[in-house]
């Protein structure tokens, strides 16, 4: 498995293991150590929290198993989000879900993603949704905080705009690690709109979220889902690999260094992903797909 670096003496695995569906998984504390170990021995030491998934659950989750085995926590780097507000029956006094970029929230949630993680650092905190009432100083004040206090090693952002991206990192001293964005095959709208332009233009990797649309590539009955089916199968055959490494290697074919985080909770399938960043598609494989997703060929 490659290692990307990301900081100085600080590197992430080419891919990431996603945890929002982890509740979904159905896992006792011990299968889930099991679970953990057996991606890191795939190479795939690099996990993805953030503190809304599975309504503020799955954080506590994975600390039961953290605790349960303690030597993991220095084999891996432990990504997580925080701004989102939820509606949830946890804060019944809320009306609505909005955002909190508020030094106060940041440095709360950051406390509380400690004490679920049972750890007594994150590695990469993520600004989970850009936040149209965001104050960059205020932020950065609240980074500093947390880098000063040992509590935060890095961060980073996900879904920001460029422009979004370099009003929070003119306001800070180190570099914003990554920028944690969606791309697959139904939605390429960060390969058309600057972002990962923007991110190659200062080699920052970003974190590449749904990669498989989160599985609806493989049963959506649209359109759209169905020409890129039948052009991922055509190519599946071509590469002699399974639908599912072809978008990977689409994916992983981005100048921009894409770090794909895996959704599944199946190590069959994290294993199928992994072996995925052998294959080579041509330039026109990689546009079939383009004009199966768009529907039309290039101007
Ligand atoms: P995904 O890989 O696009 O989707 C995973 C889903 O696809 C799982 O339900 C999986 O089911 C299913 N799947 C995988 N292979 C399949 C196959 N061959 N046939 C049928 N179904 C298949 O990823 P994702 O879960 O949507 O997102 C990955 C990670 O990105 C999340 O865990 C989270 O960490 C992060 N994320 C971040 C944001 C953000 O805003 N920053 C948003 C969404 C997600 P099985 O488990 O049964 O394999």
């Amino acid at each position: 498995m490659r290692r990307i670096q990301l900081a100085d003496n600080f590197t992430f695995s080419q891919f990431i293991q996603g945890y929002w569906r982890l509740l979904d998984w159905d896992l006792t504390p011990v299968q889930l150590v099991n679970f953990a170990k057996q991606h890191i021995e795939l190479g795939v030491t690099t996990i993805d929290h953030a503190d809304i998934y599975g309504d503020y659950e799955c954080e506590a989750a994975f600390g039961q198993a953290l605790k349960l085995a303690p030597e993991l926590r220095q084999q891996i780097e432990l990504v997580t989000k925080c701004d989102i507000k939820l509606v949830s029956d946890k804060s019944p006094q809320r009306q609505i879900g909005h955002y909190d970029t508020s030094a106060a929230h940041i440095l709360a949630s950051v406390d509380a993603s400690l004490t679920n993680l049972n750890t007594d650092y994150i590695d990469v905190l993520l600004l989970h949704r850009p936040d149209p009432l965001m104050n960059a100083d205020e932020v950065a004040e609240a980074f500093n905080q947390l880098q000063q206090a040992g509590k935060v090693r890095h961060f980073g952002v996900s879904n920001f705009t460029p422009m979004q991206f370099d009003l929070l990192q003119s306001r800070l001293s180190n570099k914003l690690v990554t920028n944690q964005v969606e791309f697959n095959p139904m939605n390429m709208q960060c390969s058309a709109d600057g972002t990962f332009e923007h991110l190659q233009m200062h080699k920052v990797a970003p974190m590449i979220w749904s990669c498989l649309a989160g599985g609806r590539i493989f049963g959506e009955d649209s359109a759209q889902a169905n020409r890129v089916r039948a052009t991922l199968t055509q190519i599946a055959e071509e590469v002699g690999a399974g639908i599912d490494q072809v978008i990977y290697a689409w994916v992983l074919k981005m100048p921009c260094n894409p770090l794909p985080i895996i959704g599944s909770g199946n190590i069959k399938r994290i294993q199928t992903a992994v072996e995925s960043s052998a294959i080579k598609l041509t330039n026109e494989q990689w546009f079939r797909v383009w004009v199966a997703s768009n529907g039309h060929n290039v101007p």
